[in-house]
């Protein structure tokens, strides 16, 4: 009986010992696509750390959509090494993506909930949009560059974002998805544009950097009580102007 036990545990052994086959797929510890991945995860944790929360945003889901959304799938190639860096860079057609830290405080800024609707006014690359997204916000999104409109639209498809892009002039918003309970212009205007106001939910925000072209501006939260707007200053920024046809 022992003896027949005996050679039952070395069949066995020999079994789980068995050659692999060619049609064996033996997968390598880390492939080069999950390199690549887990160097952008290191660094989008490390933006995270010492660009955003070392500064003032404290919302936990803010910093965790930070930290999730691939912000090196937004900008050109070109630029792939400084995804992760302190400050805006190009996304052609004279426009920007902006600095990590401005989205981060604009989105803390909408003061939004999950289920919120929200109107972007200025999609670019289409980051913030999905960072918004990330938030699982209902997303509408406004882009005046048809060509960018186009391809934030479909990059936003690619990676699994619900975002509605359009192409048009944001500066009259969005009228047929109003009323919203948050709106973030990442354009600046010389000054408020009502439409964006009127689309607005009562007790709604406004998150918008107001100021004369080519210079600074100031980042402005406000939020609209009837027919007024109660505003906080958030400080200096300095965004690409928010153009007319
Ligand atoms: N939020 C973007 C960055 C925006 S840069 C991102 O995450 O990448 C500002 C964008 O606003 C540019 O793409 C510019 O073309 C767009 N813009 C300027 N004026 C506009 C207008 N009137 N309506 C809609 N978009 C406008």
């Amino acid at each position: 009986m022992r003896t027949w036990l005996l050679m039952l545990a070395v069949a066995l052994a020999a079994c789980v010992a068995a050659p692999i086959t060619p049609t064996t797929i033996v997968q390598p510890v880390l492939s080069p696509s999950t390199a690549v991945f887990d160097r952008f995860a290191q660094q989008r944790k490390e933006m995270v750390v010492s660009q955003i929360q070392s500064r003032d945003v404290t919302a936990p889901e803010v910093l965790d959509a930070m930290n999730t959304v691939p912000r090196h799938s937004f900008v050109p190639s070109d630029y792939l090494d400084q995804a992760y860096e302190d400050h805006p860079l190009p996304i052609g057609y004279g426009q920007t993506i902006s600095q990590p830290y401005i989205v981060a405080l604009m989105t803390e800024k909408l003061k939004v909930k999950r289920g919120d609707k929200v109107l972007e006014i200025g999609t670019g690359s289409g980051y913030q949009a999905a960072v918004l997204a990330h938030l699982g916000l209902e997303v509408y999104s406004v882009e005046i560059i048809p060509e960018l409109a186009r391809a934030a639209d479909e990059r936003l498809r690619q990676l699994g974002y619900a975002v509605s892009v359009k192409q048009g002039d944001g500066y009259l918003g969005w009228e047929e998805h109003a009323p919203y309970d948050a709106i973030i212009v990442t354009a600046a205007p010389d000054h408020v544009p009502q439409p964006l106001v009127k689309q607005l939910k009562d007790g709604g925000r406004l998150v918008i950097p107001v100021g004369p072209q080519g210079s600074w501006q100031t980042l402005w939260q406000f939020t609209r009580k009837g027919n007024d707007l109660q505003a906080v200053d958030l400080g200096g920024v300095a965004f690409v102007p928010l153009v007319r046809k």
